[in-house]
């Protein structure tokens, strides 16, 4: 049995290494200038703070000897937690081990069963991972988009609770979130915000107190907030996350947020730190503007936008290029990181260029030299990848795996084609079904990610096996497929539009989140006209536009005349029952319609 799960290993990690996705953990090289670390105020190494934690590690000892709630950890807890309160104007704080825990902790505990969470689509992944294991539904919105926001505020009116969960300074783009907007928009759907100050506190906002006490002075709606998290690996140079909040949250927590009840209490060393930190960070303009004015001197050099905080992307477009631009900077002297898919969404991976205080200013200018020469010459802006094309269903057992067999055929006639059934329930394989269609045509065929014998909806199949779906892998290995794929990606969901995949997310969240090209399939007879249109209600309420309705079976010419009407697609195509269902036939069918104009939509 063991020689068959190392087995598991080598195959996931041949396959990994085959999508150009394999990882190795790699320092951080202290001989180059850095321009990668998240040590934004240079306070990982700061005399003061390396003294404070040598004193409490002499008075305290390494370890916290056991979780906070049974008399672990040290005084110097409790005093880094009021620092951070009184630096973020909250009433308190706790302490988890890791900005991590402290997103887990805080939503798993305030996001109940009833309760609707809206989380921007660019959220860190453990904001991402919180929300999938809370209680309530998650919601993502586009990133950034308040208007989006307020459509799908406006649409959870019956729920017990709304939250909104943003990030304030979003890691992988630098870009703030529109808090004071959001915060309004907090007030008026009645939603407590939470926001994530990761890369915001210490960098922004008046003595670095971070992106919502920025927005506070701008006239952000003050009463919405419910709490903030505060990871302290970043300008705090450390280790940990606070979650800051009223008092009544903090007790809440700290009876409830599992993260925190279950977990040993940090090193005295990391408490110690922190309390010097936070003076240091508290007060240290001076440095935050020698770090905004590095950030400013390097954006206009290589022409882009000043950032808002310390983060500078540069855009590549494909992760090989990427990789390759900061093997060259580091080769010329520069600690540069590049960050790929899945990370990034597919086709955008990108130099992450992260600036600091302590950089200095001949650095930056012979970085932006750098830069401005290897990137013009090796690696333009690629524009993303095409989305993939999605056959989504009004129902199951309508015809999906024949129209997908169609669209294969049709772009396997213009170029290289895909196709992927991520999901498959039930003894029969699309996958084969698609493949012995198009067979002779060139097309590729990815295996599906989860395959379950019971054909039944996703959840159910999956849980009749003893499984889970994870909407994130299959996020992932779309991304990577994208990414390694360079013709058209033909995706065929299970059954209808919002089965679900597990008991909080359907194929629907799925693809609000992915926004890719649409294809819906439906029924041509009696009983369309209900399931089509609630279907393109549904698939419209999250921003999906489909590029064209496909009605499979005898012809009912009023049902296609009404939905051409009241559906308002673009195209609406008829396919009949094949008899034979042949490769032949369809391409008959091919050869009299312009199904392969979708691709061109
Ligand atoms: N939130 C954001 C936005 C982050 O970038 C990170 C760390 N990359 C975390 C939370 C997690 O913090 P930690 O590293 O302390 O677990």
């Amino acid at each position: 049995m063991t020689k068959e799960i190392q087995s598991d290993f080598e195959k996931q990690l041949a396959e990994l290494s085959r999508q150009g996705r394999s990882r190795e953990i790699v320092l951080l090289r202290d001989d180059l200038a850095d321009f990668a670390s998240n040590d934004y105020l240079g306070l990982a190494r700061n005399k003061e703070i390396i003294d404070a934690a040598r004193q409490a590690i002499s008075k305290h000892g390494t370890g916290a000897r056991a979780s906070r709630l049974l008399g672990g950890g040290a005084a110097l807890d409790r005093q880094a937690e009021e620092a951070l309160a009184d630096w973020l104007g909250a009433e308190a704080a706790l302490l988890f081990a890791t900005g991590f825990q402290a997103n887990l902790g805080l939503l798993t505990a305030l996001v109940q069963r009833g309760d609707v969470l809206f989380s921007d689509q660019l959220n860190h992944a453990s904001l991402i991972d919180a929300a999938r294991l809370a209680g309530g539904r998650c919601v993502v919105f586009a990133h950034n988009d308040c208007q989006d926001l307020e459509a799908r505020l406006a649409g959870a009116s019956a729920a017990r609770r709304r939250w909104v969960v943003s990030e304030g300074v979003f890691s992988m783009d630098g870009d703030l979130a529109p808090l004071v907007e959001i915060s309004r928009l907090c007030k008026k759907y009645d939603a407590g915000l939470l926001v994530d100050e990761a890369h915001a506190a210490g960098v922004v906002g008046p003595a670095g107190a971070g992106a919502w006490a920025a927005a506070l002075a701008e006239g952000a709606e003050a009463s919405v907030l419910v709490a903030r998290t505060v990871p302290c690996g970043k300008a705090l140079g450390a280790q940990g996350g606070f979650v800051a909040g009223s008092r009544a949250l903090i007790e809440v927590l700290l009876t409830t947020a599992r993260s925190f009840v279950f977990s040993t209490g940090v090193a005295p060393a990391i408490s110690g730190a922190l309390v010097a930190a936070i003076a240091l960070a508290r007060d240290a303009d001076g440095q935050r503007e020698a770090l905004h004015a590095r950030a400013r001197e390097l954006a206009q050099a290589v022409g882009l936008e000043a950032p808002a905080a310390a983060i500078l992307p540069i855009l590549v477009g494909e992760s090989a290029a990427a990789l390759d631009l900061a093997e060259k900077a580091q080769a010329a002297g520069f600690e540069v990181r590049a960050v790929r898919p899945p990370t990034v969404p597919a086709g955008s991976a990108r130099l992450r260029i992260v600036l600091h205080a302590f950089n200095s200013r001949t650095e930056v200018a012979r970085l932006a030299q750098h830069i401005g020469a290897s990137h013009a010459s090796q690696a333009q802006p690629k524009t993303p990848s095409r989305k993939p094309l999605v056959v989504v269903g009004t129902d199951t057992d309508i015809g999906k795996t024949v129209v997908s067999a169609l669209f294969v055929r049709a772009a396997a006639s213009i170029g290289e084609v895909c196709y992927w059934k991520p999901v498959q329930t039930g003894s029969d394989s699309d996958t084969e079904t698609v493949r012995r269609l198009c067979a002779d045509s060139g097309a590729v065929f990815k295996d599906p990610h989860y395959s379950f014998p019971l054909p039944a909806s996703p959840h159910e199949a999956a849980e009749d096996a003893g499984a889970h779906i994870l909407p994130g892998a299959l996020e992932e290995d779309l991304s990577a497929l994208q990414e390694s794929f360079e013709g058209e990606v033909v995706v065929e969901l299970a059954g209808g539009l919002c089965v679900p995949y597990d008991e909080r997310e359907t194929q629907a969240d799925f693809l609000a989140r992915q926004q890719p090209r649409i294809v819906l399939v439906a029924r041509a007879g009696l009983g369309t006209l209900n399931h089509t249109l609630l279907t393109l209600e549904a698939l419209r309420a999250r921003k999906l536009e489909p590029l064209a309705l496909v009605l499979v079976g005898d012809e009912h010419p009023s049902n296609s005349s009404t939905l051409r009407r009241m559906g308002g697609v673009r195209q609406v195509f008829e396919v009949p029952f094949f008899d034979p269902l042949s490769k032949e036939a369809l391409d008959e069918w091919l050869a009299f319609s312009n199904l392969a104009g979708v691709f061109d939509a």
